[in-house]
């Protein structure tokens, strides 16, 4: 059995920039946000304190992925 969490998302969050809807997404063991249309990356900590429903359920995935 494979556990699968997806690895990207899209949020109601929009790009400071163009104004497309960011995704959040994971690369290894860290956390981004991303514009689609003009490939900015943002910090995760910048966007968190406005986290909306798609990220916080991302975001669950990500930490029951990683218990320590
Ligand atoms: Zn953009």
């Amino acid at each position: 059995m494979t556990f699968f969490a997806p690895r990207d998302a899209e949020t109601s969050l929009h790009c400071p920039d163009c104004g497309t809807r960011l995704h959040i997404a994971r690369s290894c063991r860290e956390v981004h946000m991303y514009c689609p249309a003009c490939r900015a990356h943002y910090p995760l900590r910048e966007y968190i304190h406005r986290a909306d429903e798609a990220m916080e359920r991302f975001l669950e995935n990500v930490y029951c992925d990683r218990i320590e």
